[in-house]
């Protein structure tokens, strides 16, 4: 791959409205990203295995629970630096990106909110420095879009429950020490659970040849008999708003995440479109380039005003579910489209692992999938304007 020379566009000066604490967290992870992603993501997207290596340094940029309080080992920043820490995360690839994000808000966030005293100090500090890895259950293999028919369920047995059921599409299964599994009671009510690796009936196998998100590691979680402490059940919030306050963090975390694969694609594009010449010129001063390359700083710019403005809400406890849906499927979109254009520029070479585009644009396929699909957050968006619900 060629060295990494990214710039990072700011067309409409949003620098200036981050606070200097935004700027150095944000250029902390650059630097790292930099240093200790960009030289090792290709050949770990081409062999299809999580690079491990980079587990200290994501917990060093404060990339796992950078918004959880200090005092259970989180960074305690802001809803704006923790997106920015995404952003910088998926610069550098979305599988990356996707492990911390499971990680803060899939994991340490339901730990935190809906968890005992007891259960945040055992967890989250171990989860915080990265010395645990955690994954989150709540897909099934019927169950996708519609993760209230789950059939993973538990029963009370006295001093245990015994937990039953698959999740598949987990993304950290493969190697996760904890995971937060959402299951049902004999009442059909739904309550997470933290199951520990090592616990006899519950295995994490991988899903292999997947031409997305090859740099993380995704799997499924398989119960049989699992017989789960009951201290392990996170008491204070239940039913399906738990895993889904869960996603809403994810979520946010995408769209920041996908304005730096964005990002990358621009500014890899620009800097190809300057120097490969056709036809005796370069071929960013073609017409038909220069409309790519405008429709993509328009689009990255008015992404990165969506985020900031949605981390305002978010800093103020006041962003709704559905702005979140919104923000995640504008910018989500935008990003697979500008990855699409950014390839089609480089022509043949934008095929090859030399540039970071196809392995963006492939990632991208996974991201506008995962944590609601592209056309559920068009309904959710839909259900919230008209009051009608068009789901079922
Ligand atoms: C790489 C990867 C990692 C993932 N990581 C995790 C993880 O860590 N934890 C986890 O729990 N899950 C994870 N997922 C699962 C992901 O959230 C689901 O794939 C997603 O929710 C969609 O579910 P599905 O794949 O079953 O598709 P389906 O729900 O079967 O949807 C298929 C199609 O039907 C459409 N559709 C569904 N319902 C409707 C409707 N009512 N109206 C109109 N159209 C509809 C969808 O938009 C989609 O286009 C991951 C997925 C991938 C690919």
């Amino acid at each position: 791959m060629k060295p990494d020379l990214f710039e990072s566009p700011d067309y409409y000066n949003i620098d200036d409205l981050l606070t200097e604490e935004h700027k150095l967290i944000r250029d902390a992870a650059r630097a790292w990203v930099k240093r200790d992603v960009s030289p090792i993501i290709e050949q770990a997207a081409q062999d299809a295995k999580f690079p491990k290596s980079i587990i200290p340094g994501l917990a060093g940029i404060g990339a796992f629970g950078p918004y959880i309080p200090e005092e259970y080992g989180g960074a305690g920043l802001d809803q704006i630096s923790y997106g920015l820490i995404m952003q910088e995360i998926e610069r550098g690839d979305s599988g990356v990106r996707s492990t911390a994000s499971v990680q803060s808000s899939l994991v340490m966030y339901p730990i935190w909110k809906y968890g005992n005293e007891e259960q945040r100090k055992k967890y989250l500090p171990k989860l915080a420095s990265g010395e645990w890895m955690g994954s989150f259950g709540l897909t099934e293999p019927d169950h996708g879009s519609n993760p209230s028919g789950m059939t993973t369920n538990f029963k009370d047995m006295g001093d245990h429950y015994l937990l039953n059921g698959a999740k598949l599409w987990i993304s950290n299964s493969p190697f996760c020490d904890v995971a937060v599994v959402w299951a049902k009671d004999e009442e059909g009510r739904i309550h997470g659970l933290v199951v520990e690796r090592g616990m006899e009936g519950f295995s994490t196998p991988e899903t292999h040849n997947k031409w997305s998100l090859r740099a993380s590691a995704t799997g499924e979680l398989i119960f049989q008999d699992v017989k789960v402490p009951k201290e392990n059940l996170l008491p204070n919030k239940s039913g399906l708003g738990a895993p889904l306050g869960c996603l809403d963090s994810a979520r946010y975390g995408i769209a920041w995440g996908v304005i730096g694969a964005a990002m990358d694609c621009y500014d890899t594009a620009l800097r190809y479109s300057k120097e490969r010449v056709q036809f005796g010129r370069p071929i960013g001063g073609f017409q038909l380039q220069q409309k790519k390359l405008a429709e993509m700083i328009t689009e990255i710019t008015k992404a990165q005003l969506l985020c900031l403005r949605l981390g305002q809400l978010k800093n103020e406890n006041k962003a709704t579910s559905a702005q979140i849906s919104m923000a995640k499927r504008n910018n989500v979109d935008m990003a697979l489209k500008i990855a699409r254009d950014a390839r089609q520029m480089l022509g043949g070479m934008g095929i090859t692992g030399e540039y970071p585009i196809m392995r963006h644009m492939m990632n991208l396929e996974s991201v506008v999938t995962y944590e609601g699909t592209h056309d559920i957050h068009l309904l959710i968006t839909g259900l919230d304007i008209t009051g009608l619900n068009a789901f079922k």
